[in-house]
């Protein structure tokens, strides 16, 4: 069975403990390989490896280090039907997604950052009484790199890339249930010439690996992707040491449909807003706001579309959703569903007979789900599902759905959609999140800002901003 080692040194290694987890494939719920268990011995063995190579590839300079970033997006571009097929096996997702969205986006964030360091420049002033002032930055370490399972190829490199374009060096723990891209990552940095230790990947337990990563004194700065409550975690375990922390963290985000919406191009950007991803993006909308004036029409336009979906194998290239990630993750999704339906929801959509072929009866499968008249007072409008559901809410006034979109501990993001660009701009200026999309959704642009509000994390990352994170800023002064 196929063995999911670390990459410690340069190297592919066994856990020192010897010990593996079992790794399913989500569409046949099957083991298909396994994954190391490792323990805080690898850990540590890993930051003593990053922490040797940090000196030389800090003063390597930018120019090297782009030459290598550059490189490593090559040859994942080259590799990037061995890199899709993979992630589509681990994940569940479709190989429609990880060909066109996932592995393209890891390319482009190396790719991204090998540009950026070219082209940093610093600030620097004189003052009245002849004083050079310039700002100057360096890298600080060792990043402990930390990301979840729904995009994991595309959420790694988003760190690792600014992580060592800046100068670091690092340690990088990838889901336990997502361990195949990352994997292959080693293979890839070993070919583009990465100097051994520069890069590290531990495998294993949140609880284990990630838990030692964090907390090590070797590791000044921690860039996490995850759950609110893990981040809660992290933040608890760094802050007696004030490292540099980055949480990218859970949502309930809103999709606003205004009445002068254009149907046409709403309905499919919603059904992506949706269910992109089977729903297991952070920036999916799970609230769905419908003006009353088109809320009949658009019901019965996004309803049919979202019972066209195809559910099924995940490397079909006909199919649309793919299984979710986990017998746990299903069994939550599930649950939630139920949860609505207790809640006098009324299901639009996901409740029909999902018809699977042999070989997928056993997979995580949920057909999407639409939910409309929940209760208010209902838990799931505050609890984020991670899947393919979204319940339907009418509003009469774009300050109701602001108030509806803001009723929540998390500020992630939001979908607006109306032709009155006016009124799409003021209700972006109203609402308590991150990013703010019109007329379109997922829509990234690298070089700005990214990250939540509220409980949805702590930071920006995105161009400058990464580098802003990635090094530490010192101002020198000069009496000329
Ligand atoms: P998770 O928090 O369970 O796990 C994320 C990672 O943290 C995994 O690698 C896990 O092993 C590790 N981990 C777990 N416990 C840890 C601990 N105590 N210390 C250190 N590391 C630990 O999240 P998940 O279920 O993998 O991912 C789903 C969540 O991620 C959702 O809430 C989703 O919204 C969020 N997410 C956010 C963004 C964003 O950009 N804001 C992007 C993707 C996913």
């Amino acid at each position: 069975m196929q063995k999911f080692q670390n990459f410690i040194n340069g190297e592919y290694v066994d856990p020192s403990s010897g010990g593996w987890l079992d790794n399913v494939n989500p569409a046949s719920g099957e083991v298909y390989s396994q994954v190391a268990d490792s323990d805080a011995m690898d850990v540590v063995m890993a930051i003593q490896a990053a922490n040797k190579a940090f000196e030389k590839w800090k003063k390597a300079g930018a120019q090297k280090r782009s030459k290598v970033l550059y490189k490593i997006a090559d040859l994942i571009e080259e590799r990037l039907d061995d890199f899709a097929k993979a992630e589509s096996i681990d994940q569940g997702k479709t190989l429609k997604q990880a060909t066109t969205v996932d592995i393209p986006r890891a390319v482009a964030n190396f790719r991204f950052f090998a540009g950026e360091i070219l082209h940093h420049t610093e600030i620097s002033t004189v003052t009245d009484k002849g004083a050079l002032n310039y700002t100057r930055r360096d890298p600080i370490g060792v990043a402990g790199l930390i990301s979840p399972w729904n995009l994991p190829l595309y959420l790694l490199t988003w760190k690792i890339a600014p992580a060592l374009a800046s100068g670091n060096t690092a340690v990088c723990k990838p889901s336990e249930f997502t361990p195949a891209t990352a994997t292959l990552l080693g293979e890839v940095f070993n070919e583009a010439g990465l100097p051994k230790g520069v890069c590290n990947i531990v495998h294993g337990r949140g609880d284990v690996v990630g838990e030692t990563l964090v907390s090590h004194p070797g590791v000044p700065l921690v860039s996490f992707t995850g759950s609110s409550a893990t981040g809660e975690k992290i933040l608890n375990a760094t802050s007696s040491r004030f490292k540099k922390v980055s949480l990218e963290l859970g949502g309930k985000n809103a999709t606003i449909v205004m009445n002068d919406a254009d149907l046409i191009k709403t309905i499919p950007g919603v059904i992506s807003a949706s269910f992109s991803n089977q729903g297991e993006v952070c920036l999916c909308g799970e609230k769905l706001l419908v003006q009353e004036g088109i809320y009949d029409e658009f019901v019965e336009k996004f309803v049919e579309a979202t019972k066209n979906l195809v559910v099924g194998d995940p490397m079909d290239s006909k199919t649309d959703m793919g299984p979710l990630v986990s017998q746990q993750h299903y069994d939550k999704v599930v649950s939630l569903i139920a949860m609505a339906k207790s809640d006098q929801g009324k299901v639009l959509a996901g409740d029909e007979e999902l018809e699977l072929s042999d070989g997928f009866k056993r997979g995580y499968f949920v057909r999407p789900t639409v939910i409309a008249d929940m209760s208010n007072c209902s838990e799931l409008h505050q609890t984020e599902i991670f899947g393919p559901v979204v319940t339907l809410q009418p509003f009469k006034y774009a300050h109701e759905a602001a108030s509806w979109a803001n009723n929540s501990d998390y500020g992630l993001s939001a979908s607006v959609w109306t032709q009155d660009i006016a009124k799409g701009h003021k209700l972006a200026a109203n609402l308590d999140v991150g990013t703010v999309w019109i007329n379109t959704w997922l829509n990234r642009d690298l070089r700005m800002p990214f990250g939540g509000a509220k409980a949805s994390g702590l930071g920006r990352e995105g161009g400058e901003h990464s580098f802003d994170f990635y090094t530490e800023q010192k101002t020198v002064c000069l009496q000329l």
